[in-house]
């Protein structure tokens, strides 16, 4: 799970990390005003979930109020695009104005879950700021990383070690090690799948301060912390998602054209990578699930018909405790519901699969039955590109 730069900062300062004087804005006309407060001079953030604002346009330094309230109607209802956003961007519907503040240097830092060693990993690197993705490209040895074993912890002589390279010396150095203390803290206590900042800046007046801040909870722990769902912004997420998720189904949206309704996730990526041999490209993946009702079913086909990238649909379901006439029902209830007149290939096996069969066969739906995984998956890309009907 996700949140905001500014909610990340929030709690960043709980723990004693410095941050910039800020105040989150959600019109244009409370831009101009927070503009006001921090004096005029100010630089205003666009915050959405993801990175790569400030080249995308989404953070500008700002010398008068007047200029702030241009800048946030600009931004404001617009869909920031960034490298790490995918081409339809994210809605900016909330902005952070704060303090500008003169930066000496910038640096990288960041401590998130390595899967490899099931550990922590602290990250960070001298040259931090918006081209960090290039220095670990091209100079991967300025990076610094330090597992962190999690019996002993993090040592404050590990996190002084990280400072020295980081080339900090007397009290900024020890200031950079109690920030890297708290940081490892916040991971601990708030159950971080992520956190990073970049930049870590030191002032030209000579403080330490968290410039930027990115945090991604691990969504197994939020059950832990009560606050969590309340921090989410769900204008950021996918509207399919959101929906999905009402409906306890585990929806994913690729980039291709083919929509895929599979039950069990290891049913869904064999699915994907057969597709794909067969020159197909998923749009999505839907997975109902094991024990899927016809309810769950149909809506499922429901969410999958949303999406407009979709001009095929490829079902694969394994009738194990759900039976496949139950299925079949469930897929004609929708698709007749919302008239949908797509190609539909049907790949299905187990309890009452021949039940399932004639039923799809005699629904009048644009439907074809696929024999088995391979010639299903073949059937939809044939259908889609006009091969066969
Ligand atoms: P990102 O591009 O989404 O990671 O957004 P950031 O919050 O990192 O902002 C992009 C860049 O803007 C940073 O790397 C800084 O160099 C710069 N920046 C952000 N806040 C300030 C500020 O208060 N003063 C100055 N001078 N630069 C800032
Ligand atoms: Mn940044």
């Amino acid at each position: 799970m996700n949140i905001h730069e500014y909610q990340a900062k929030e709690i960043l300062n709980t723990y004693g990390i410095p941050i910039p004087r800020g105040r989150v804005a959600l019109t244009s006309d409370q831009v101009e005003r927070a503009a006001k407060m921090m004096g005029g001079r100010c630089v205003v953030k666009a915050q959405i979930y993801a990175g790569g604002r400030g080249k995308a346009g989404g953070v500008r330094l700002i010398h008068h109020p007047e200029e702030a309230q241009e800048y946030g109607k600009e931004l404001f209802g617009r869909s920031l695009v960034t490298k790490q956003t995918g081409p339809h961007g994210l809605k900016v519907r909330r902005i952070l104005v704060e303090e500008a503040v003169e930066i000496a240097r910038e640096f990288y830092l960041s401590i998130t879950l390595d899967r490899e060693s099931s550990r922590y990993v602290l990250i960070a690197s001298a040259e931090g700021g918006m081209d960090i993705e290039d220095v670990a490209g091209k100079s991967p040895e300025k990076i610094l990383t330090l597992t962190i074993d999690p019996f002993s912890g993090l040592r404050p002589f590990q996190a002084r070690k990280i400072a020295l390279a980081l080339g900090l010396a007397g009290t900024i150095c020890e200031d950079c090690v109690e920030l890297i203390l708290n940081l490892y803290r916040v991971c601990l206590d708030k159950d971080c799948a992520l956190i990073e900042i970049n930049p870590l800046v030191v002032t030209k007046a000579g403080w330490l301060m968290a410039m930027d801040a990115k945090i991604s909870f691990d969504d197994n722990a939020i059950y832990r912390h009560r606050e969590y769902p309340d921090m989410m912004d769900y204008s950021q997420l996918d509207p399919l998602e959101i929906n999905a998720a009402k409906y306890d189904l585990a929806y994913i949206k690729l980039s291709g054209s083919i929509g895929c309704l599979v039950n069990g996730a290891g049913l869904a990526m064999a699915t994907l990578d057969v597709l794909k041999e067969c020159g197909g490209e998923p749009a999505n993946f839907l997975d109902v699930g094991g024990g899927a009702t016809r309810e769950k079913v149909a809506e499922a086909f429901r969410i999958i018909l949303q999406d407009c990238d979709v001009k095929g649909i490829f079902v694969n379901i394994f009738g194990g405790i759900m039976r496949c006439d139950v299925i079949a029902q469930g897929i004609i209830e929708a698709a007749e519901a919302v008239g949908c007149t797509l190609p539909i290939v049907v790949r299905m096996d187990g309890s009452n699969v021949e039940e399932g069969k004639t039923l799809l066969r005699e629904s009048g739906l644009n439907v074809q039955i696929g024999n088995n995984l391979g010639d299903g998956a073949s059937r939809i890309v044939r259908m889609l590109s006009g091969e066969v009907q």
